[in-house]
């Protein structure tokens, strides 16, 4: 019998987000969603598969909130790291991460609040010994966007890499673990699913999402009969990612949450509140998660939440930091 969340988090120990709707969290529900969270780290459970929300903030730097990542645990073990925005490089060591047991990190994409912390994360795998290859899976290249490959060589090239130092995470020398990039083709959004083969205890697929001129990747992660789904960075446009998570009843859906057109973030990027809802109505999780949280969102959050019940009427949670949530 899976449970949406962990015992820890309906004990009221923190370790859920913040509950709206489903009427079982009597704790959180008064708590002032706006109130970025910077408590002691949660525990994810040992027993099961459970998706943790290292940073659930976006491009802008707020207190308690660092950029997107996450972090798959399966019985207790750290196996994916998603993303590592500004900031996560901490909060992936109050979590209890570990590079050397990492199956694979993946990137939804190159934008600073997605991937800003990469450097930091790689170099601590070297001081942990880790010797096997560590996949790195990303999106491909577009104009102003490296692919996954190019950005790893900017970072270390020996030859012209900012931390030309560390060059030996790109040929496994110099006792680092040699990264093995990989880029996955987005088109805009318009390519087809790609099935990644990182591990045989859960499968992962990589679905190309609209995110403006950016190429950029969602996720399902499949473990049993059970599933993660996180959107990443998506417009309304990603219409492919939409028809494939349409009757695939995710079981929880970690949705990307701006106000788009606020001042400096361009249209076109990210789905609106009613759009997240569009969404959520067509995949139909057990519970929607909204991350990527800045106050310039979290200001308006009973309007996001009412045009997204205009679609979907099920459990809505508003991620903070180190929350997490198990199958
Ligand atoms: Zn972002
Ligand atoms: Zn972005």
């Amino acid at each position: 019998m899976r449970t949406m969340f962990s015992g820890l988090a309906l004990m009221g120990l923190g370790a859920c987000g913040m509950m709206f709707s489903d009427g079982d969290a009597p704790e959180d529900t008064a708590v002032d969603p706006s109130i970025p969270r910077a408590e002691q780290p949660a525990d994810c459970p040992t027993e099961s598969a459970a998706l943790q929300v290292l940073g659930s903030g976006g491009p802008i730097a707020e207190a308690g909130r660092a950029g997107t990542s996450y972090l798959l645990w399966i019985d207790g073990e750290p196996r994916l790291l998603i993303d590592a925005g500004a900031g996560s490089f901490l909060r992936f060591a109050e979590a209890g991460g570990k590079v050397a047991s990492l199956d694979a990190i993946l990137l939804t994409h190159l934008h600073a609040d997605h991937a800003g912390d990469l450097a930091g994360i790689f170099n601590t795998g070297g001081f942990e010994g880790r010797t096997d290859p560590l996949p790195v899976i990303g999106p491909d290249a577009a104009p102003r966007f490296p692919g996954t490959g190019e950005f790893l060589v900017s970072l270390m090239s020996k030859e012209s890499g900012a931390f030309a130092y560390n060059g030996g995470y790109l040929d496994g020398t110099e006792n680092k673990p040699l990264l093995e990039p990989r880029d996955i083709e987005t088109a805009e959004g318009s390519a087809a699913a790609t099935g990644l083969n990182v591990s045989n205890d859960y499968s992962v697929m990589a679905i190309p999402v609209n995110h403006g001129v950016v190429p950029a990747l969602g996720y399902l992660i499949e473990v049993g009969d059970a599933s993660f789904v996180i959107t990443g960075d998506q417009s309304a446009a990603s219409t492919g990612f939409l028809e494939q998570l349409t009757g695939s009843q995710a079981t929880i859906l970690f949705a990307h949450h701006v106000i788009n057109g606020e001042q400096g973030q361009p249209r076109g990027l990210h789905r609106t509140p009613g759009e997240i809802g569009m969404l959520a109505g067509a995949a139909k999780p057990q519970r929607l998660v909204l991350t990527h949280n800045m106050e310039r969102s979290l200001g308006r959050i009973s309007d996001s939440l009412s045009a997204i019940a205009e679609h979907y009427d099920g459990p809505v949670s508003v991620a903070r930091d180190l929350d997490c949530y198990a199958l």
